[in-house]
């Protein structure tokens, strides 16, 4: 099983990919963590891309998709795969069609309105990556990771600049792959404005 998780920056898609990941056993792979990885470990792939992840833009299609295609060579992806922020771009789609074709793709809809609330008031671990909200999902103890202690960080994406770019950059990049896969009898959509175990509900009924 192939699948990908459509969507718009702060709709839920890393909470839901966590969860589904474990629950079908398919590695999780999300192209933001693996830019965010490579900029901790001082790699050159993560210092070009850091400028244009902070301020918000996108990652060039050449990049991501050499990364990708490493990615999907390791064993771990020979049976299957739940992608979560890729592909972004027709450019992607296309490339990535090449190597493997994508069963599902579930698109995640939720009102701008709400995005801008969810991602300002985002919160990531700085050493496991788990998502807290300062008013939504508030963790136990403030500040810190429930999961492994570690320091709760604000991602400098998460400004508000970076937010409405990235918003921006969504619509006009990354929103025509909703057709592109509906073409392709692919896409199926959820209500990602819902409660997380709702929106969970919705996503498994999506598979089928
Ligand atoms: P995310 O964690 O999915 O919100 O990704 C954070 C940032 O990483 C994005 O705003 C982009 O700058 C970059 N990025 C992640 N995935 C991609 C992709 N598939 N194509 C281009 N840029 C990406």
């Amino acid at each position: 099983m192939r699948l990908s998780l459509l969507g718009p920056p702060g709709a839920g898609k890393g909470t839901q990919a966590v969860r589904l990941s474990a629950d079908l056993k398919l590695p999780h792979v999300a192209t933001g963590d693996m830019l965010r990885a490579a900029i901790a470990a001082g790699d050159p792939v993560g210092i070009e891309a850091k400028r244009r992840i902070d301020r918000g833009a996108l990652v060039p299609d050449e990049t991501m998709v050499q990364l990708v295609k490493q990615r999907l060579a390791k064993p771990d992806c020979a049976a299957g795969v739940l992608f979560d922020g890729f592909p972004r771009t027709v450019a992607q789609a296309d490339a990535l069609e090449k190597v493997v074709r994508l069963d599902r793709v579930v698109l995640f809809e939720v009102a701008a309105a709400a995005l801008v609330e969810r991602l300002g008031g985002r919160r990531v671990c700085s050493k496991c990556g788990r998502n807290f909200h300062v008013r939504f999902a508030p963790p136990k103890a403030a500040g810190a990771c429930d999961a492994c202690a570690g320091a709760l960080i604000q991602r400098d994406d998460d400004r508000e600049e970076a937010i409405r770019n990235r918003l921006q950059v969504y619509e006009e990049q990354t929103a025509p792959l909703a057709a592109y896969y509906d073409a392709r009898k692919t896409l199926r959509r959820v209500d990602a404005a819902a409660p997380p175990d709702r929106v969970y509900e919705s996503l498994r009924r999506a598979l089928g």
